[in-house]
């Protein structure tokens, strides 16, 4: 994998979503980190996912990977140099539990091979991402399907909103939100990330541990 450095994740970034986890629709990005460690290519493997901590919920997402220092007034067209498909696999459980007591989502959200990624791609710019749509199979069936043009806050805001306060630089990737559609899994599951209709990269879930 090219060297990745950090690993920003967008919330909520979907109102469907939002809808179906019963969260209100955010007034601006809400955005978590995962340590480096939880990255795993996705390459047709078997894949540790825990199994001793409640549900583990798949989020399929575009991955934004950004190529130079951020500064204001920066287009994401020039900002982005390659795009991935992801798996944002959450402890949902243990996220219900945090959120209840207000704490920080990290044990639900940061757990190795928590942050499953396809091989990269040239970022083919802002408006042609806007209507690629992206799918998630599980087991041979659709689960998820979505696209840049349903976020609530769109490429261009996301860069802004995290350049600005946290920093934006190269080997940066950003998790952009999950559609609908989330779910567990269970041990075997095979999940399949698709790019118009084409296969971008797939695992098969063991549940360990
Ligand atoms: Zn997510």
């Amino acid at each position: 994998m090219t060297f990745i450095r950090n690993i920003y994740c967008v919330g909520r970034n979907y109102a469907q979503h939002a809808a179906e986890l019963g969260n209100a629709m955010p007034e601006k990005p809400m955005i978590f980190l995962k340590p480096t460690h939880s990255l795993v290519n996705m390459k047709g493997q078997a894949v540790k996912l825990p199994s001793d901590s409640g549900e583990v919920h798949y989020e399929a997402e575009l991955v934004l990977r950004i190529g130079q220092d951020y500064r204001p007034g920066i287009r994401v067209d020039e900002l982005a140099d390659a795009m991935a498909l992801g798996i944002d696999f959450t402890l949902r459980d243990v996220q219900d539990e945090v959120k209840k007591k207000g704490l920080p989502w990290f044990p639900s959200k940061g757990f190795l091979n928590s942050a499953a990624i396809t091989d990269l791609t040239p970022f083919p710019g802002f408006e042609a991402v806007q209507r690629m749509e992206f799918m998630l199979r599980k087991n041979g069936q659709e689960v998820q399907r979505g696209k840049a043009g349903d976020m609530i806050f769109n490429l261009q805001v996301i860069v802004d909103f995290i350049g600005t306060l946290y920093g934006l630089g190269q080997g940066d990737i950003i998790y952009t939100g999950t559609p609908a559609g989330v779910g567990p899994v269970k041990d075997g599951d095979r999940l399949e990330l698709l790019w118009g209709g084409e296969s971008a990269g797939e695992i098969t879930v063991k549940m360990e541990g």
